[in-house]
């Protein structure tokens, strides 16, 4: 449908990216046209804001003039009716406002300044005559280099815009024309390829051909670590190009974009488009109007690049498609691997899922057919797998306070003594996950949280890991007031890495830790471990990501058994995938590799199967758990959460939400129970899970049981769809 050559409508609705059901309706005034999808500004009350014309001429209203008028059309690419179908497809999936998720889609709001207010400032000539801190800052950052819209300077600088507008009448910085926008370079699908071996050849052809084919088609690429998938995908990725398709690469993880861009760089010639929420605004501008008008051809981005307004997608690859991280748990819930397929089906166009570790749910859509199983079963070159074995700590267990068993600190002496690197592996921030006195016992709780406090040494803090609270650790127990009585309790990696020191004295360590380094320091960190500067690496689940470091060969997982002690009916699946992906780090280059864990349960199913390799054994193991008890990917699971500020109110909403829900045969309502995180930011919290057949229309049922349930005062209540958190 051509949808510019429809008369020019008289009324159209506009959906704003606001948390609102329903697009509202505007009068298009005399001389201006209007389409659907196209961007414009309205009036709100006493506001103007930014929607997307939703439908044209479908209200019926006789009175057009009663209505307000839209303000302005701008002139850009209207957002394609693909987009706008995902926008409400995800809505309904998901029962969240469409306003929501449209809201996601316009995450650049620059795009829609006029070209007038497109003023930069940087540093000028003169000083102010009265310095202050805060005009230090701004300066500071305008002395950068970079030309800089005020807002944006202001933010950079944690100063209000009032600050730069001051400096700039002063003359203390100075007003330019920001640039146009610099265009992306065509990426040039041939260059740059490596010679592929026969398995990956093969595994090549059929992604190829998913591509050409121009249809909907998910590929599950399975292929273990090291096994060349990168370059694999890669060719589905040059095909698309080819075609004059847009590709998505999807990453977890920020910090693992650097180094994929740098192999795009390298395959495609051109530096990819990236997008996360690192990424600075005038740069995400950028992006986004060359996505809108399909001159990026590449975008490297994490889960929210899925909400650029795609102007011809061929082709979406979500790589480590089993993290979890692809779950968006706070605002608009979605998975944005589950999302890029059904982009994929949408539009018409291939999705290609890679893992060493494919999540459950993949698998099963492979076995029934839905999705084709592309496997790669070796290492690339030389490269093996490395050894796993056990370490069982009920025999073998360090001194009281100590947490590296012998066998494993030989290890890890061996491979330093042979010029090699070493990775120690612990899934836990900080110092201390528990700080108790000694006399009597107290420990250390948040405020606002029932959760324990962990002790952060490098910050001398002691910090709630779920709402971030910090306070400094206290000279007396808050409790008894004893003193000196506070001790840690456990390990966290800052622990681990102060016994590393003491036990490897002549070792270069570096801690990974998302508290540590973010952004530009992290890369840095990546880019010295990978040049060898540092050779004894201790870190949190940032580790275990896809990173490439050729001379590590020693991989310890120093407290294997701590994710498996949890409420989630993943706990297996997820424990099993972050094993096997830490031990995957060791042997990827010429030298072989080797893996120990360290466990209380060595008879454990998961733990016998990660030493003897058998992973389709521990897969059948789990899916008969899932199968048995209706859990996805066999049952569907859905979760309601209801908070508030009072913890008699919030229950006894949660109690009269339960005896709203509808009857159903195909339908189980559980709960409501406190939430195992019970108090969060000072919100009591209560959790339903409501477990159906895999057939089940869940988000009919409930619709039916909570629309128009009222919320009063601070109560809350939030929809889980596919719920992969049940704290
Ligand atoms: P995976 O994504 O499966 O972990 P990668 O694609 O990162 O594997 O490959 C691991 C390493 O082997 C990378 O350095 C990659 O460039 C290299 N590699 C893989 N296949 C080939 C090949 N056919 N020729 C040369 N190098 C290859
Ligand atoms: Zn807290």
């Amino acid at each position: 449908m051509n949808e510019s050559q429809d008369p020019t409508p008289v009324t159209v609705r506009v959906l704003l990216p606001l948390a609102l059901q329903e697009a509202y309706s505007y009068r298009v005034p005399p001389g201006m046209q209007v389409a659907v999808g196209d961007y414009v500004r309205v009036p709100l009350g006493p506001r103007q804001m930014i929607g997307v014309v939703w439908s044209v001429n479908c209200d019926g209203l006789s009175e057009p003039s009663r209505l307000r008028d839209i303000l302005q059309r701008f002139d850009m690419p209207a957002m394609p009716q693909l987009h706008r179908r995902f926008v409400d497809w995800l809505a309904g999936y998901y029962l969240e406002q469409p306003g929501s998720v449209l809201r996601m889609s316009l995450r650049a709001p620059g795009v829609f300044e006029p070209v007038h207010e497109k003023l930069a400032y940087r540093a000028g000539r003169v000083l102010p005559d009265r310095m202050t801190p805060q005009r230090q800052r701004v300066l500071d950052v305008a002395g950068e280099g970079m030309a800089m819209r005020a807002g944006d300077l202001a933010d950079a600088a944690g100063v209000g815009v009032s600050v730069v507008k001051g400096l700039a009448d002063l003359g203390a910085l100075e007003t330019v024309a920001l640039p146009p926008y610099s265009p992306f370079a065509p990426p040039d699908p041939a260059g740059g390829g490596v010679k592929l071996s026969r398995s990956q050849a093969k595994a090549a052809t059929a992604l190829r051909q998913a591509v050409t084919a121009r249809d909907f088609s998910v590929c599950l690429l399975d292929g273990v670590t090291g096994s060349g998938k990168t370059e694999v995908y890669f060719e589905a990725m040059a095909a698309a190009l080819t075609a004059g398709r847009q590709v998505l690469l999807l990453l977890p993880e920020i910090a693992l974009t650097g180094q994929f861009i740098t192999r795009v760089e390298k395959r495609f010639g051109v530096s990819p488009a990236e997008w996360h929420s690192g990424v600075r605004p005038r740069e995400r501008e950028r992006v986004w109007q060359a996505v809108a008008r399909g001159e990026a051809m590449i975008v490297v981005g994490a889960r929210s690049a899925l909400f650029l307004p795609w102007r011809k997608p061929g082709l979406f690859v979500v790589d480590e498609e089993h993290e979890s991280a692809f779950k968006q748990d706070d605002g608009v819930n979605y998975h944005a691997r589950d999302m890029a397929v059904v982009y994929g089906s949408l539009g018409r166009f291939p999705v290609v899922l890679s893992s060493a570790t494919p999540s459950l749910e993949s698998l099963v859509n492979a076995e029934r057919g839905r999705y084709r199983h592309v496997r790669l079963d070796n290492r690339h070159g030389r490269a093996e797998l490395p050894e796993i074995d056990l370490v069982d700590m009920r025999a073998q267990s360090p001194e009281a306070g100590r947490w590296l068993s012998p066998p494993l600190c030989a290890a890890v002496d061996e491979a330093l003594a042979s010029g090699a690197q070493a990775l120690l592996f612990l899934n836990r921030r900080g110092y201390a996950p528990l700080t108790l006195c000694r006399a009597c016992g107290h420990r250390l709780e948040c405020p606002d949280c029932s959760s324990w406090l962990v002790e952060h040494r490098f910050r001398r803090q002691l910090v709630c890991h779920h709402c971030g609270h910090a306070e400094p650790v206290p000279q007396h127990c808050p409790a008894c007031q004893a003193e000196h009585s506070l001790v840690p309790c456990g390990p966290g990696v800052e622990r681990l890495a102060e016994e590393a020191q003491q036990r490897f004295s002549d070792a270069r360590i570096a801690i990974l830790s998302s508290d540590l380094q973010r952004g530009a320091a992290l890369k840095d960190v990546l880019r010295d471990i990978a040049k060898g500067r540092y050779n004894l690496i201790i870190g949190t689940q940032l580790v275990a990501k896809g990173h490439h470091f050729p001379e590590l060969t020693f991989a310890g997982v120093v407290d294997a058994d701590l994710a498996l002690e949890t409420t989630d009916p993943r706990a297996g699946e997820r424990t099993w995938q972050l094993l096997a992906q830490v031990a995957g780090r060791a042997g990827r280059g010429d030298k072989p590799g080797r893996a120990l864990i360290q466990t209380y349960m060595p008879d454990h199913p998961l733990m016998t199967a990660l030493k003897s390799g058998d992973r389709e054994g521990f897969l059948d193991h789990e899916k008969r758990i899932r199968q048995n008890a209706d859990l996805p990917p066999y049952g569907l699971l859905a979760a309601v959460i209801v908070s508030g500020k009072d913890a008699r109110e919030s229950e006894l909403f949660a109690r009269r939400l339960a005896t709203l829900r509808p009857r159903s045969e195909a339908v189980q309502v559980l709960g409501p129970a406190t939430a195992p995180l019970a108090v969060v930011r000072g919100r009591y919290r209560w959790r339903f899970l409501i477990r159906a057949g895999r057939k089940t229309d869940v988000q009919a049922y409930l619709r039916q049981w909570l629309d128009g349930v009222k919320l009063r005062g601070s109560l809350r209540m939030d929809i889980d769809v596919d719920p992969y958190s049940f704290m």
